[in-house]
This record gives structure tokens, C-alpha cells and sequence, in this order.
């Protein structure tokens, strides 16, 4: 890495305003990729995107290091995407690309690590709920030789009570039951290595949960910790159903546990009926003639197993109809338009 900034620091920052075709030739190969690729999905944010460049602006100046800000507007439905093209108008540093709907968090970032070309990208909200001052101790690690440095969270402002108790039960639900090993208490607030990046591109998967995938593909990792800060302006873009949802991508996509649950249900029934067979035998053999169920009974416990088989078919069907998304193999998002992004 100390390799690479050498190089960096050799060449001119950037090229701009050639006027001939040989200008702009020659311009064309002594253009550097940027040290570092900031990546902030946008859903709604028009009020903070000014914040955000001038705040993640004032953070690389004092790194002294080459960069850029990737904005992936994902089908905001408020001036954010006029608020991209402003801020790529006043410093091209910043580059925009506008997905064709709301394709939802974690493909706008897929997105923007398409195209990112950092040598390092750091993942960071575009609500400044990640304050970028963290960056530089990130990077920090980075020049140490981790591949991925993940922010943990050692407060969560601005946020309430169900949020950070479900969100608790949720990373320790995760460590249980699934093989890779999900740090606790991070969020998508990241610096990632460009072997990191490359691997995870080479996921092609379509119902994504990228700290999964970022734990799965292992190298040296890291965390620094932070005070995750209250919103800037707006509100959060996550309900409980898309949270819910997201949780169920997170275990199905990296857990068969739900699966195992059906089949401990299944010999645990099968456990229970054949002590009752041999109990209704025994009672018969030795003589007592009390009815030993009535009908209440039987209709609970043919209504009790029903249910049970149906919520079985239901994980099922969750696992089955993910395995449908990605037969089906569409694209994962479509660009509607971009700011310096070929
Ligand atoms: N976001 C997005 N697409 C969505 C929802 C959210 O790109 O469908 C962005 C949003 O603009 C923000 C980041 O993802 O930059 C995190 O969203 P939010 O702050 O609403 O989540 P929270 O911080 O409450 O978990
Ligand atoms: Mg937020």
C-alpha cells in the first residue's frame, strides 16, 4: 500500500480542461485512480448532501490523499439527485449515479462498489449518522495492513429503545446460528480493501446482506469504535417491515438453522406419539376402560400439528422463493442516469 501512495504522490492530482486530442491523450494516462472511494447510498437525503461533501471534503484535506465521493441516488423522490449533479458540477471529486427506482440500501451499495475505484472504498451512510472523522483512523488500520475495517458502534444517538433492543437480540441471534462470525454491534460503516471489494463483487447474489458477505470473505479485519451520532436531517428510511425483511435475508442467506428447526420439531412430535402409543397400550392391557381422550383433544392436537406443518412450509417457502430470485438471474439495478460515471 505504501507502494501504491508513492506512486499516487508522483502524478499530477488529476487532469483537467485538455483542448486538443493529444492533450487529452496524454491527460488520459497520467489520470490516477483515487487513493480512496467513499460510497453513501441516498434515499431522501436532499437536506444533508451538501453537509456531507463539505464534512467528508474538510476530513480528506487534512489526510492529504486522493479521493472521491460516490453518491448511488436510489430513487429518491426529493431533489437529491439535483443535489448530486451540483455538488459533481462544483468538484468532479464527487460522482453520482441515479438507479432507476428504489432498489433498496444494500444494492445501491453494490452499486456504488461497481464503480468505485479506490484503492480503498469506505461504505458510509449519507445521513452523517457515520461521522467521517472516523475516516482517517480507518485508514489508519488500513496502512497497518487490515483488509477490512469495520466501524463498531459504542453508542447509538438519536435512536429508539425497540430499535437498539431488537437490533442487540439480532447480531447475538446471528453469532448462534450462523457460521460466519458477524462482529457484534457494526453496522455497514466500513473501509474495505480493493481485494476485499473484488471478492465481494464476484457475489453476485440478489437478496444481499453485506456485512454477511464481508465477514464471509474473511482476510485480516479489524474494527474502530465510534459514536454512532443522531440523523442530520430526515428520518429513517427503515421500517419494521423492511427491518423484519432484512433479517430474514440476513438468516436465510447465511444460516440453515430455520430448516433444523423442522426437523427437531419432527422427531420430538414422533418422540412424544410413540411414548403415547405405549402408554394407550399398557392402560387398555391392564384393564382400564376410561376413554382416554375426548374429542376437545383430538381436535387441538390435529390443529396444533397443522400449524406446525404450515409454519414448516413457510420456512420452506422463504428459503424456496430466494432460490427463485436468483434463478430468475435479472440484474441487480438498473442506472437511470450518472454524474461522472461512464
Ligand atoms: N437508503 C437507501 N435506500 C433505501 C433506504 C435507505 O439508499 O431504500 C440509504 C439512506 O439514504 C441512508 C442509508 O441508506 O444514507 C441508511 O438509511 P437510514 O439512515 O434510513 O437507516 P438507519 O440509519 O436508520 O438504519
Ligand atoms: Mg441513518
Amino acid at each position: 500500500m505504501v507502494a501504491i501512495e508513492k506512486i499516487v504522490a508522483q502524478q499530477p492530482v488529476q487532469w483537467r480542461g485538455a483542448k486538443t486530442r493529444v492533450e487529452a491523450e496524454a491527460a488520459e494516462m497520467v489520470t490516477v485512480k483515487p487513493l480512496l472511494s467513499i460510497i453513501s447510498p441516498v434515499h431522501n437525503e436532499e437536506a444533508g448532501l451538501q453537509q456531507l461533501y463539505q464534512r467528508v471534503d474538510a476530513v480528506m484535506e487534512s489526510l492529504g490523499v486522493t479521493w472521491e465521493l460516490i453518491l448511488v441516488d436510489d430513487g429518491s423522490r426529493d431533489l437529491s439527485a439535483v443535489e448530486i449533479a451540483g455538488l459533481h458540477e462544483t468538484d468532479d471529486r464527487v460522482r453520482g449515479m441515479r438507479l432507476s427506482r428504489n432498489f433498496g440500501f444494500q444494492i445501491a451499495v453494490t452499486a456504488g462498489l461497481d464503480v468505485a475505484q479506490g484503492e480503498a472504498v469506505i461504505l458510509m451512510d449519507a445521513d452523517l449518522q457515520d461521522p467521517p472523522e472516523v475516516i482517517p483512523q480507518m485508514v489508519e488500520r488500513w496502512r497497518e495492513g487490515y483488509d477490512v475495517v469495520y466501524g463498531v458502534r459504542a453508542e447509538r444517538a438519536g435512536e429508539t429503545w425497540f430499535k437498539k433492543a431488537s437490533a442487540g437480540m439480532f447480531y447475538r441471534l446471528m453469532q448462534r446460528i450462523t457460521s460466519v462470525d458477524i462482529p457484534l454491534d457494526t453496522g455497514d460503516f466500513r473501509l474495505m480493501d480493493r481485494r476485499v471489494v473484488e471478492s465481494i463483487r464476484k457475489m453476485s447474489e440478489r437478496h444481499r446482506f453485506l456485512r454477511g458477505l464481508v465477514s464471509w470473505v474473511g482476510f485480516k479485519q479489524t474494527g474502530v469504535t465510534y459514536h454512532r451520532e443522531a440523523r442530520f436531517a430526515g428520518e429513517s428510511k427503515f421500517t419494521l417491515r423492511k427491518m423484519i425483511s432484512f433479517a430474514v435475508d440476513a438468516v436465510t442467506g447465511f444460516s440453515y438453522f430455520p430448516l433444523q428447526i423442522a426437523n427437531w420439531l419432527g422427531f420430538l412430535m414422533a418422540g412424544i406419539s410413540a411414548l403415547a402409543i405405549i402408554a394407550v397400550i399398557l392402560l387398555r392391557l391392564f384393564g382400564s376402560n376410561a376413554p382416554l381422550f375426548g374429542q376437545a383433544t383430538t381436535l387441538i392436537t390435529v390443529l396444533f400439528l397443522g400449524g406446525i406443518q404450515l409454519i414448516c412450509l413457510g420456512i420452506i417457502g422463504e428459503y424456496l422463493g430466494r432460490m427463485y430470485d436468483e434463478v430468475k438471474a435479472r440484474p441487480l439495478y438498473l442506472v437511470q442516469e450518472t454524474w461522472g460515471i461512464d
